[in-house]
């Protein structure tokens, strides 16, 4: 019958289409991710190395599966780029940082600037920084507290990305370039492009201590940063050899599980903004 030829069929199936399949349900539910909110965001302090205190927090995206659990965003993000589901998912985790960040700055906490990360379609809307705007203007955010964080693969088509960042430099919000060393960009439009500060990718920084070629990289990125009046910031931070490291290098920031992994609002309002009142 035709249940058994079914499973006789999928037996054949190779590991790929199995693959593909598994891949297309994931989509599905990820369809339906939004409406039944069952997204929400993480945040991980961000933390100037001259001082110590916390001057940013980068917003991260958790899907909560109701059968698989945490998802993952290395898993759903790309599936969500490729069906195009990263517009309006991209769009609820800026709302929902920007709206995060305003309420802490409502209650009276020392005003930080929230990290978001966009993806290559986010970024190729041409209406990208109207619709920012129209969303700091209702939420009441200053743009000054918002930071965009794009990757070197995202600057590739140099015209386009220059005109899409000159917008959202006018609008007043900051741009970083992520995961940075990792992608290919050419010194020569780093120069030129309107970007405030690259974050060292967490591969560069994890072996600093062990691999010397880590640490030429690690230093050559950050006195780059300061020839170029870039801000600097390392990723991936896990212990205080690389924290000595990047103090020695000047590096200006870090962010990693040294002070925190990415915690939910409550959490990260209890140990990181209550702290600074008073
Ligand atoms: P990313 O933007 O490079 O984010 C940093 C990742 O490194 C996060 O993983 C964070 O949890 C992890 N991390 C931070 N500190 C440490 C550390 O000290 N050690 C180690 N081993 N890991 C550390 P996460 O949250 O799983 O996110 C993975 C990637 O998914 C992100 O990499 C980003 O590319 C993407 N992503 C996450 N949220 C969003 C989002 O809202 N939109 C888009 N477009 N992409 C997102
Ligand atoms: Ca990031
Ligand atoms: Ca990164
Ligand atoms: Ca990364």
């Amino acid at each position: 019958n035709a249940k058994e030829q079914n499973v006789e069929i999928r037996r054949y199936i190779p590991s790929m289409q199995m693959k593909a399949k598994e891949r297309l349900k994931l989509e599905n539910d990820l369809r339906r991710a939004l409406e039944r909110n069952e997204f929400y965001l993480v945040y991980q302090p961000q933390v100037q190395l001259e001082t110590e205190e916390i001057v940013g927090m980068e917003a991260l995206l958790r899907w909560e599966h109701p059968k698989r659990g945490i998802v993952s965003p290395v898993e759903f993000i790309p599936i969500a780029e490729e069906s195009g589901l990263i517009v309006p998912i991209g769009d609820w985790v800026l709302r929902t940082a920007c709206q995060q960040n305003k309420e802490w700055q409502l209650a009276g906490y020392r005003h930080i600037c929230v990290s978001v990360n966009l993806s290559m379609r986010q970024f190729l809307q041409p209406n990208l920084a109207g619709k920012i705007d129209a969303l700091l203007q209702e939420i009441g955010l200053d743009p000054c507290y918002v930071d965009l964080e794009i990757t070197e693969s995202m600057t590739l088509d140099k015209e386009t990305a220059f005109d899409q960042l000159n917008r959202l430099k006018r609008l007043g919000v900051f741009i970083s370039i992520d995961d940075f060393g990792t992608g290919y960009s050419s010194l020569h439009y780093l120069k030129n492009m309107p970007i405030d500060r690259l974050k060292i990718d967490r591969s560069f920084v994890s072996e600093v201590m062990e691999d010397s070629n880590n640490a030429a990289i690690v230093s050559t990125i950050t006195s780059m940063a300061h020839h170029l009046k870039l801000k600097v910031t390392a990723e991936g931070v896990e212990n205080k050899d690389q924290l000595h490291f990047l103090r020695q290098q000047h590096c200006h920031e870090a962010q990693g599980y040294l002070f925190s992994k990415p915690i939910k609002a409550a959490e990260f309002e209890a140990a990181f903004l209550k702290p600074l009142l008073g």
